[in-house]
């Protein structure tokens, strides 16, 4: 648990839920009125990758129903334990791509920092599922380290706060590591990527807009939302105080089987996301990482559907295709 701001304020809300997250398999299955058979293998796939959901993003989920596209990304399953051909621990080479103590550089003028193995939610498909935070993560001593090795790389202008989720961190903390970024004159842009202002939109308090205030470098939020059911009114509420607050708000997904493998599914997501003044991004096709191959879609089905959704919406409202290829210079656009 997070040290809340202040000894006097305690903790925020947000802190209050995301130390309250659903971690029991069981308790989730009783809340949605699930069969109590799933329990055995939903335990046993906890095993390779905890359970961790937020109470108000299961609130969004239907009751009573094992396929429902929000249930699907974070209820362990049986078929996580298939390892078939091309799945490995670390499908997109983070390994070769570190350069310095919890810093990812693989495309020019971006580096990636990990600011934290912590995150709200276990999303089934998550590429980063076996990646070792605890011995590679930026956090607490190794930021002043890893703002160092970036005050020596004089072609990077964008840092990318990635995790886990740095907005699991407080506000404090981020202030602090803003505060040696804004230092560093090369810099020009702050990127976020969270699934906090979806799964746990509380996050987007007072606090957290004061801290998006106070750095120089313009700022730049991608979040995470893979189905268009994920985002509700209080998403929308954060998504409206991040652009009042001047950020430029921008989505990525995953193309997932059994939960947006559908034409009508990602053209009411894009269309949603517009709504709440959210523009999409990527679509992403999924990291081959073990534990994930149930929600694979194949290359062929992804372009034809990504031709659909073209086909029927503005050219802004479609993000782009994407897969990340190791060693590449960038990631790779299919379409
Ligand atoms: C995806 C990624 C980026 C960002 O790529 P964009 O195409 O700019 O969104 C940067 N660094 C790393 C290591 C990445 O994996
Ligand atoms: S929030 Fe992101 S980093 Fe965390 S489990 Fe989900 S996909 Fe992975």
């Amino acid at each position: 648990m997070v040290l809340p701001a202040s000894p006097i304020a305690g903790p925020a809300p947000w802190q209050r839920a995301l130390a309250e997250v659903i971690r029991d398999p069981a308790e989730l299955l009783q809340r949605l009125h699930l069969d109590p058979a799933l329990l055995p293998a939903a335990r046993r796939a906890a095993e390779l990758f905890p359970l961790r959901v937020p109470r108000e993003f299961v609130a969004r989920m239907t009751p009573g129903d094992p396929d429902d596209p929000l249930l699907r990304q974070v209820l362990p399953l049986d078929l996580e334990h298939a390892a078939p051909a091309g799945f490995a621990t670390d499908p997109v080479a983070d390994h070769r791509a570190r350069s310095g103590p919890g810093v990812l550089q693989k495309y020019h003028g971006r580096a990636l920092l990990i600011t934290t193995g912590a995150c709200a939610v276990h999303c089934r498909y998550c590429f980063r599922r076996h990646y070792p935070y605890d011995q590679d993560n930026a956090s607490r001593q190794a930021w002043r380290q890893a703002v160092a090795h970036l005050a020596g790389q004089d072609d990077v202008d964008e840092v990318i706060l990635s995790g886990g989720d740095p907005l699991t961190l407080s506000d404090r903390r981020l202030t602090a590591l803003t505060r040696q970024l804004d230092a560093l004159p090369r810099l020009r842009r702050l990127r976020l990527h969270s699934r906090l202002p979806v799964v746990l939109p509380a996050r987007v308090d007072a606090g957290l807009l004061d801290w998006l205030g106070s750095t120089r470098l313009q700022t730049v939020m991608v979040i995470h939302a893979n189905h268009p059911r994920e985002l509700d009114g209080d998403v929308a509420t954060a998504a409206a105080s991040l652009r009042g607050a001047g950020i430029t708000m921008l989505n990525q997904s995953v193309l997932l089987r059994g939960v947006n493998d559908q034409v009508e599914t990602l053209a009411e997501l894009s269309e949603r996301l517009f709504e709440i003044g959210v523009l999409p991004y990527y679509l992403h096709l999924l990291d081959p990482v073990l534990g994930a191959a149930h929600f694979d879609v194949a290359e062929d089905q992804a372009r034809a559907l990504h031709r659909a959704l073209a086909a029927r919406l503005p050219g802004y409202l479609v993000p782009r295709l994407a897969r990340e290829q190791p060693g590449a210079a960038g990631k790779t656009i299919l379409a």
